[in-house]
């Protein structure tokens, strides 16, 4: 029987919560397929670490993380510690460290969910964006000198690479490719960025080249979000910088319904190192510790992982499981208007993963 190493970092806030749930969601996939086990190993880092150790995960931290298959992690975020360290400390860190230069967010309207686009029909809205995650905007390039004094000055450079541009822009056309619409939108901002954003477009046309098949449009990043809200429907796979796509991905979780609900993978598609899975939400400490959190971002970014190990049928069973308890109003989170717990979206989506296979497609 195949045994997958996974390594869970819960982090902080309602990844505390949101975590757990999807470890048990895992388990229970891995008990009921018969053909492979899961191990669990979870990390204490984050914000609780830091107030211990002064940093958020060990100096050899990715050295425990290097051997797993796969990394479920919950929110880096504490109010009490300045944004820029939990972020850099923990998860740029694993992404950066592992070169996971693929950041893959899929939206959809689940059923039962109401999208705020008013002349929206879930079936209008299925879409892929793809962000550069590792260099650009947020390379981490740039300083400070005269700090405190008037003459003060602050740069945050944005790097890119040719390299790097050419591999995020050949892996959006694959992705792009193995879709059914075969189209892509390379999103840009070549008309006041004049130098890389030119070079990415330069590259778009050169790899578009590779891929004869694939339908792909250029588009400014502005225009984009009134696309997004104004014309769903032309829109298939996307792909953006690293600052860009942070932006868009986030407009378009708000348009499927809800930040709870939205999963991402920072994959290594060249698979070096291992991957890394997580809800798009942040810590939400105004909701931590309550049993509130929606847990289907998480469980969503399961489904993600196990595509990615190759448990395309536990995959499947778990995403038709997430389907039909979206589509039961009395399991809705607070965020989506609901009063339902996190353990008992949980306890729901468990319950229809042991349901027999038959009972399960006819449900
Ligand atoms: P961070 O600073 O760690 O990025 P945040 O708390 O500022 O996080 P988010 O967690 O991204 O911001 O979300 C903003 C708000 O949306 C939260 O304060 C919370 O009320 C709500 N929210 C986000 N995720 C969830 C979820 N999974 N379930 C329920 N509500 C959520």
């Amino acid at each position: 029987m195949k045994s997958y190493a996974i390594a869970t970092i819960p982090g902080d806030g309602i990844g505390k919560e949101v975590v757990p749930a999807g470890a048990r969601v895992l388990q229970t996939l891995a008990h009921n397929s018969g053909r492979f086990r899961v191990e669990l190993e979870e990390f204490g880092w984050g914000g609780d670490w830091y107030r211990a150790h002064g940093v958020m995960m060990p100096p050899d931290g990715l050295d425990a993380l290097r051997g797993k298959d796969a990394i479920l992690f919950g929110s880096a975020g504490d109010p009490r510690i300045p944004d820029h360290i939990t972020l850099w400390g923990l998860r740029l860190k694993i992404c950066q460290g592992f070169d996971q230069y693929a950041n893959v967010r899929p939206t959809r309207i689940l059923p039962g969910i109401h999208s705020p686009l008013k002349r929206c029909a879930a079936k209008d809205l299925d879409w892929v964006i793809v962000r550069e995650n590792t260099e650009g905007e947020y390379a981490g390039v740039g300083g400070r000198a005269h700090q405190g004094h008037a003459i003060e000055v602050a740069t945050d450079v944005s790097i890119m690479t040719r390299a790097g541009v050419q591999r995020i822009l050949r892996f959006a056309f694959q992705l792009a490719r193995s879709r059914p619409r075969k189209q892509l939108t390379v999103v840009t901002k070549s008309n006041a960025q004049r130098h890389a954003m030119v070079m990415w477009d330069e590259v778009a046309l050169q790899v578009s080249n590779d891929f004869p098949d694939v339908r792909w449009d250029k588009e400014l990043v502005d225009a984009m979000t009134a696309r997004m809200v104004n014309r769903p429907t032309s829109i298939d796979t996307v792909v953006a910088t690293n600052l860009h796509a942070d932006i868009l991905s986030d407009l378009a979780a708000a348009l499927a319904g809800s930040l709870g609900l939205a999963p991402t993978g920072n994959i290594d598609p060249e698979r070096r190192y291992p991957s890394m899975f997580e809800p798009i939400h942040g810590s939400a400490f105004d909701i931590m510790g309550k049993g509130l959190a929606n847990p289907i971002g998480t469980f969503w970014s399961c489904v993600m992982l196990l595509e990615h190990l190759g448990e395309t049928d536990a995959a499947r069973t778990l995403m038709a499981a997430i389907e039909s308890v979206t589509a039961d109003r009395s399991l809705h989170t607070g965020d989506l208007g609901g009063t339902a717990t996190t353990q008992q979206v949980t306890d729901a989506v468990i319950e229809r993963i042991q349901r027999p296979a038959v009972a399960r497609a006819a449900a």
